[in-house]
């Protein structure tokens, strides 16, 4: 292509960024290039190929797509978002220390606490609503910033500006999981993030069937040490899940706009049912962060949280149990309307008094708002929650 894809809007890199046809066959959709292998004309002589760990046309094809969609230069493709931040975390060195966000992913929780902290790595998680209490944490051994806004399930927005200056006054590496924006909402590079990372698994792929991480940088020192940790270790993805994420992001754009307005349809019949307490949504004004949400992000996102009056685990899986059209299960930002119980699914390893403290209660039940009809989605919860 000889347009700069650059001055593109996000539509149009979505569905153009990155393919080309097939020089040898026109193909309009990148092939699944499914090989280990690339025959060489003479040694190092061939067209870019080697083997597939290094590098494969079809990964090759979606990095170049979400490096242009995250608005940076680089991209480097994993077999899932845990295998990104593993990545990520293997820039560090044992006696370095990660400021994180309090209210984090679980698995990402998991991997800090569980594995890196064996390898001499240390981990302060911190509340990020207030920039001053970042740098207040800061100590000589911190090298790393790690924010993921919207956090998961409290829906707290993270002032990614304030944290990139507090980053590079540090001289630390800021790093941005944007899987609950993606990047039809939110380019953290822009606001001065070093490092993007994504969950492709959800709303990238879009459809809940690949699981699939990336990383999107600006620095090309950062890019060859990740290509590098990428190759030693091997977290590749392979190129039939590369192709579902490529496939998926030519309609991210359409799905995030529809995501985004079922959700804020939800949000405020929510709000009025009297069985409802609190209902956490970036999109209301009176959410603490709202104007931080207004200034970073282009729209609100598919991710609703809500508490009960009845505050406990059984008049949550009352509910949980009764919806038909919200599936109970893990994950999220498919085209299909999911619910979860934080507190006994995806955040149960998390002590019950450390839970409440950051206001993940009992009864909370979280929601993935997917692309049917509102109104029927709002009538299945309206059963469920009578
Ligand atoms: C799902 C998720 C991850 C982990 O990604 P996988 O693809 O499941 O390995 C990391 N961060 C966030 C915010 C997630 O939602």
């Amino acid at each position: 292509m000889t347009m700069d894809v650059k001055k593109l809007s996000i539509d149009t890199k979505l569905i153009h960024a990155g393919v080309e046809p097939d020089l040898t066959t026109g193909a309009i959709m990148t092939p699944i290039y499914q090989t280990t292998t690339f025959v060489q004309l003479a040694p190092h002589q061939h067209k870019g190929y080697e083997y597939s760990r290094t590098q494969n046309p079809t990964r090759y094809a979606l990095e170049k797509a979400l490096a242009a969609i995250e608005n940076g230069k680089h991209a480097t493709c994993y077999a899932s978002g845990m295998a990104a931040c593993d990545a990520i975390i293997k820039l560090l060195r044992p006696g370095d220390q990660v400021v994180s966000t309090n209210d984090l992913y679980g698995g990402s929780y998991r991997l800090f606490t569980k594995i890196f902290k064996n390898y001499g790595i240390d981990f302060n998680f911190i509340g990020m609503n207030d920039a001053q209490q970042i740098e207040a944490s800061i100590t000589p051994k911190t090298k790393m910033i790690w924010v993921e806004t919207p956090t998961n399930p409290m829906l707290n927005i993270i002032d990614i500006e304030a944290c990139a200056a507090i980053a590079k006054k540090h001289n630390l590496i800021l790093v941005v999981d944007n899987t609950f924006g993606s990047p039809y909402l939110q380019n953290p590079l822009d606001w001065g993030a070093d490092i993007v990372m994504h969950s492709a698994t959800k709303y990238l792929g879009g459809h809940s069937d690949v699981v699939h991480g990336c990383v999107i940088t600006n620095s090309d020192t950062l890019q060859e040490q990740l290509k590098f940790i990428q190759n030693s270790c091997g977290a590749v993805p392979g190129p039939q899940d590369c192709f579902l994420i490529l496939r998926g992001l030519k309609t991210l754009h359409v799905r995030m706009r529809q995501h985004c307005l079922n959700a804020k349809a939800i949000a405020h019949w929510l709000k009025q049912n009297d069985k409802v307490d609190k209902v956490l949504w970036c999109g209301f004004e009176e959410h603490p962060n709202h104007a931080i949400a207004k200034k970073q992000m282009r729209d609100f996102g598919g991710i609703i949280s809500f508490s009960l009056k009845e505050d406990t685990v059984e008049a949550a899986n009352n509910i949980l149990s009764k919806t038909e059209l919200f599936a109970l299960a893990e994950s999220l930002g498919g085209v299909e309307s999911l619910c979860g119980h934080p507190a006994s699914m995806t955040h149960a390893s998390i002590p019950r008094e450390e839970r409440l403290a950051v206001g993940l209660s009992d009864s909370l039940i979280r929601l993935s708002v997917g692309i049917e009809n509102v109104d029927d989605l709002i009538a299945d919860l309206e059963q469920a929650l009578s």
